[in-house]
């Protein structure tokens, strides 16, 4: 494989210009004996500009953090560090406490951007006190939400500050295109940019033969050109997982694919857009 020439393409995400290809990191740093292969394709990610790393408090319990804080040591200005507040900390000081827990997992004394992993039953108000307030002291320098349908972001829009939003950090793929009704272009008209996670559907998409197909037309992967319709779109920003180095430099390398408007029709057609509203699903 070659490396990659392109510089990344930037979207401005809670005041700072960032990648529109992140790492993520969950089910990472649970086995011990991958720990090392891990960490170096966390790095590699790193090294090749793919800087946004995205993890949570909730990931093994704390050891996808770890991990992560051992990928960042040293190069922490380098970062876009995103992790989550589980909804059931997410109470006034609850998801202060569950930041600083995980600050001093990830080795540093901020995130860049912090987010409420999923609607709870904690009032959204009491949620986006706290989270202005970490603000306010420089413990996250943005936040936002995960799995959040557009009636959800309207409700939050409503509590104080709730205009604070800075991304709504959902599922899709190919296979999952409910966002492109409404949650993304309203998302886009506020320029608030969407994070599309499991966006090679956790690997099951790869075997599609449509996208083998598409894939084989541009000599490239299906990982590419799944990664590559993701980010086809502007305002997206797509976190694949990838503890293997020669998957992240493939991945890397899927912003030099261009689809044309014949790719597009073909994925159109084996993975028809919704027509109509369909509930946002979560994992
Ligand atoms: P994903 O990124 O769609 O898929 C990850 C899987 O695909 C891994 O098994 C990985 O294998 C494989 N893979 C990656 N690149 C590949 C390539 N080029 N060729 C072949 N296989 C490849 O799924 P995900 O982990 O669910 O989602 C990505 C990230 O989004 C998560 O890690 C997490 O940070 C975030 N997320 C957030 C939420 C939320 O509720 N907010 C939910 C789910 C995920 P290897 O590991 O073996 O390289």
């Amino acid at each position: 494989m070659t490396e990659p020439h392109q510089e990344l393409p930037r979207v401005s995400l809670g005041g700072q210009l960032v990648p529109v290809l992140g790492q993520g990191t969950w089910m990472m740093g649970e086995r011990p004996e991958r720990f090392r292969e891990e960490l170096s394709a966390l790095q590699l990610g790193l090294d090749l500009g793919m800087t946004l790393m995205d993890t949570a408090e909730m990931y093994g319990n704390g050891v996808s953090e770890r991990l992560v804080g051992e990928a960042i040591r040293g190069r922490r200005d380098e970062v876009f560090l995103v992790s989550k507040v589980l909804p059931s900390h997410a109470s006034r000081a609850g998801t202060v406490q569950a930041c600083h827990r995980s600050l001093r997992r990830l080795g540093t004394d901020y995130l860049d951007l912090y987010l409420l992993h999923w609607r709870g039953s904690v009032p959204l108000e009491e949620t986006v006190e706290a989270l202005e307030g970490l603000k306010a002291s420089g413990e996250i320098r943005a936040w936002g939400v995960s799995n959040f349908d557009p009636a959800d972001l309207r409700d939050l829009r409503r509590v104080p500050g709730g205009e604070g939003v800075a991304t709504d950090q959902v599922r899709y793929h190919l296979t999952r295109r409910g966002i492109e009704l409404a949650l993304l272009p309203e998302s886009q008209a506020r320029r608030l940019p969407v994070m599309a996670y499991s966006p090679v559907e956790q690997g099951r998409l790869l075997r599609q033969p449509v996208l083998q197909e598409v894939a084989r037309r541009h000599g490239a992967t299906p990982a590419q050109v799944a990664l590559a319709w993701v980010l086809r779109q502007p305002g997206v920003i797509a976190i694949p997982k990838a503890s293997r180095e020669v998957h992240v430099r493939e991945n890397r390398a899927a912003v030099e694919v261009v689809l044309d408007a014949a790719d597009l029709a073909q994925l159109d057609r084996a993975f028809p857009a919704p027509t109509r509203a369909v509930p946002l699903e979560m994992l």
